[in-house]
């Protein structure tokens, strides 16, 4: 496979675990820094993971927490969200419960029972009610293995979604000394990410960042112009399936779900206005696939781990960048696919700006940086990566529709800006967009003819094009810093140094017809190559029937990945439905008959052939998939640059790769390359040290142990390579 699994065989003690995530998760390799991740909680060793939604963060607190005898504390901030992944542990045979205020007194001790007799591997618990004097007291009698914070970016009030509740886990660390904590988040803001780590007191902590890139998802900007069409031609082209549809307000949320409901879809609102009784009814709902669509404000998603969300449409413009990745986020977490669409208009910005960002620059920056994006010439993934200080390599992403050229450009566009800026000159760069387009297309308004605008050589300039489009092309020139607004209340445009460059004909701004053209579905054919449909919803069937049977989300049997392969293999025995991704041994038993006896007898019926191979290209996890080829390259470039005897931290800085991701290549391009000497890498005078440490434990096996003789003052990254060069000595 791919660096995933390398990276994981340079890291011994995770490797150790490969056959448990068989076992348990019925999974044969590790994601993208899962496996240095998993290393940190296993050596103790306190540690921040930052990797986007979808990419695997449980795993690397749940799967080391079965190598120790007492129990991991998991925090996370919903009871909603602790019950799903409870159940999910559960359901793959891992013992693990949650603790909170709402549970009856004899659970409760039943619990704590577990605890006692080092029964439980797992524990979630809700920040409110760690901090209660008795819990912590409870947990301080047993044995605490290592506390997960998840959703660790709630600490920080720097962060979107900043909990007074997290504040108090910043005492941890007093309170149980020598106790490991690990902090994960998909924040991917620099400041976000230190603010963890100061808040919660952590000791030389490694922070691990994976890249932000969501590969499977597929990103599309449009004009809002027609809503509901808009809206149809993404939902037709997932029918059944979930997707989750964002809207500004309260009443547009009510609008939109009762206009699809009342033309066949399955849909249900979702808004702070609704009783709470409500909301749960209907999250519920969704979850357990009665409803396919939710209509929703942002108050929606939070604690929202469904895997198989296939699309999440933006019916209007996001605050910022930051909310628009955490909520388009929510599509395809399973790895399959998705799709997301935003639809703005320049309204939209106004509206915001008008209501955040009087008085306040940080939220008008934020505002201007989301506008950018939506009316940029540039790969969408590109940008939203770039945006989060990481880099792009790939020329042509494939999964946006400026790369998939579906937006058409206007042809020589130089002049028709140029009308437009300077029209915006005409009016004295004191109105704002709706007005200046108002003067282009000749509108006879009154407040066109109260200001003489009827009377400036841009009027009627560009009558032959509607007020909508050039009010579209304003808010594009806008996004792109050739128009500037102000203002608060009533925002005017202004010209740019930019702006100023296009009058002079120095610089041609790239122009979007508006809308979009038909939107083709770039390959959404893949994943379900080899698929047969019929029995994937036959089997979707019986994963609801199974989960409602049991209580839990249909999901926590199993995801759709593992639906589609079953759909595409069809084995027709137990032994060789074990061998599909995402079945572990305890589902296998629990549920595999029921799942080969449909496979068979619709095969049988239907004369469908039956025990088809693997196809391996869609077994990929999402954050390595398509990167990966983008990976054989860096790796390769990792691998020259250490050849000629660069640092850890120089080809860190060439290749753009966090430290501990290029310290990982290190290890690859040591055994590799049958290296035997690290002084490239490490400092002369620590390596006899760390030599001599290794050949007391008499194992090179497992860093930690060494690690703990070397003491603080070499790192991981110092002694990996030694013991690598070791390995190779001795092999
Ligand atoms: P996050 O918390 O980072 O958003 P999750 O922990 O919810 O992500 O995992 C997302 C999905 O990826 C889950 O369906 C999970 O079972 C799956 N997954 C995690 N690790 C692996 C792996 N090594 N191989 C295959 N699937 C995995
Ligand atoms: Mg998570
Ligand atoms: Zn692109």
């Amino acid at each position: 496979m791919t660096t995933s699994s390398a990276m994981a065989s340079n890291s011994a003690s995770a490797t150790n675990l490969l056959p448990d995530l068989k076992k348990f998760w019925g999974y044969d390799s590790f994601r993208p820094l899962q496996a240095e991740a998993i290393d940190c909680v296993l050596n103790r060793h306190d540690s921040v993971t930052v990797l986007p939604t979808g990419a695997g963060k449980s795993l690397c607190f749940q799967l080391p927490a079965l190598q120790f005898s007492g129990v991991g504390v998991v925090v996370s901030p919903l009871i909603s969200l602790m019950k799903d992944q409870v159940d999910a542990l559960v359901g793959a045979g891992i013992s693990a419960a949650a603790l909170n205020s709402s549970m009856p007194e004899s659970e409760k001790r039943d619990v704590e029972h577990r605890i006692k007799n080092g029964q439980l591997r797992l524990l979630y618990v809700a920040p409110e009610r760690l901090n209660t004097a008795a819990t912590l007291q409870m947990l301080k009698e047993n044995d605490v293995s290592f506390f997960a914070i998840d959703e660790a970016h709630c600490i920080s009030s720097w962060g979107h979604d900043f909990r007074p509740d997290y504040r108090a886990l910043g005492k941890l660390k007093e309170q149980f000394p020598g106790v490991a904590l690990h902090a994960f988040t998909a924040t991917a803001t620099p400041k976000v990410r230190e603010d963890i780590a100061v808040q919660l007191n952590l000791k030389d902590c490694q922070t691990l960042v994976g890249s932000f890139d969501r590969e499977n998802l597929v990103y599309r900007v449009s004009q809002r112009s027609n809503l509901l069409t808009q809206l149809r031609t993404v939902i037709d082209r997932y029918p059944k399936q979930a997707g989750i549809i964002y809207c500004i307000s309260r009443k547009e949320v009510e609008s939109v779900s009762e206009t699809l409901n009342s033309i066949g879809y399955r849909t249900r609102p979702y808004h702070a206005g609704l009783s709470s009784e409500q909301r749960i009814e209907n999250q519920d709902a969704f979850i357990n696939e009665e409803t396919d669509i939710v209509v929703a404000t942002v108050a929606f998603g939070m604690g929202i781990d469904k895997s198989n969300v296939r699309y999440v449409i933006h019916a209007g413009m996001p605050k910022s960048l930051e909310a628009y990745q955490q909520e388009s986020g929510r599509a395809g977490r399973d790895g399959l696919q998705s799709e997301c669409l935003m639809l703005y208009s320049g309204g939209d910005f106004m509206a915001w700006k008008r209501m955040l960002a009087p008085n306040n620059p940080a939220a008008a920056s934020l505002l201007e940086a989301m506008l950018k994006y939506c009316s940029q010439p540039q790969c969408r993934h590109k940008a939203l990566v770039e945006y989060f200080g990481q880099a792009f390599e790939k020329e042509n992403c494939g999964a946006c529709d400026v790369c998939n050229g579906e937006l058409n450009t206007v042809d020589d566009p130089l002049v028709l800006c140029q009308k437009i800026i300077s029209c915006v000159f005409r009016v004295d760069q004191r109105f704002g967009a709706n007005h200046v387009a108002d003067v282009l297309t000749g509108s006879k308004n009154q407040q066109i003819t109260k200001f003489k605008h009827d009377q400036v050589s841009t009027y009627n300039l560009l009558g032959d094009l509607s007020k909508k489009t050039v009010r579209n092309y304003i808010d594009q020139l806008v996004g792109q810093g050739f128009l500037a607004t102000a203002g608060g209340q009533y925002p005017t445009l202004n010209i740019t140094d930019q702006g100023r460059q296009v009058l002079r004909g120095e610089t041609t701004p790239v122009l979007f017809e508006a809308p979009a053209a038909a939107q083709k579905s770039s390959g959404q054919t893949d994943d379900w190559e080899g698929v047969d449909r019929d029995l994937f919803e036959l089997l979707r069937t019986l994963r609801l029937t199974i989960a409602n049977e049991n209580s839990v989300p249909a999901y926590t049997v199993f995801h759709d990945p593992t639906l589609r392969d079953l759909s595409r293999q069809r084995p027709s025995k137990l032994e060789a439905m074990s061998q599909i991704s995402g079945v572990g041994e305890k589902k296998l038993a629990t549920f595999g008959e029921r799942f080969v006896s449909a496979i068979t007898e619709y095969c049988n019926e239907n004369d469908v052939a039956m025990d088809q191979p693997a196809v391996t290209r869609i077994k990929n996890p999402p954050v390595s998939s398509a990167r990966g080829l983008s990976k054989v390259g860096v790796m390769k470039k990792a691998f020259s640059l250490f050849e000629q005897g660069a640092s850890i931290e120089d080809v860190a800085a060439q290749i753009d790769r966090a430290r501990s991701t290029t310290s990982g290549y290190l290890s690859s391009y040591i055994s590799e390359h049958n290296v035997t000497d690290p002084s490239p890498w490490v400092d002369a005078n620590v390596i006899p040290k760390i030599r001599a440490a290794a050949e007391k434990v008499g194992s090179l096996e497992r860093l930690a142990p060494i690690k703990e003789i070397v003491g603080d003052e070499v790192s991981y990254e110092q002694l990996r390579p030694v013991i690598d060069c070791l390995k190779v000595e001795t092999k």
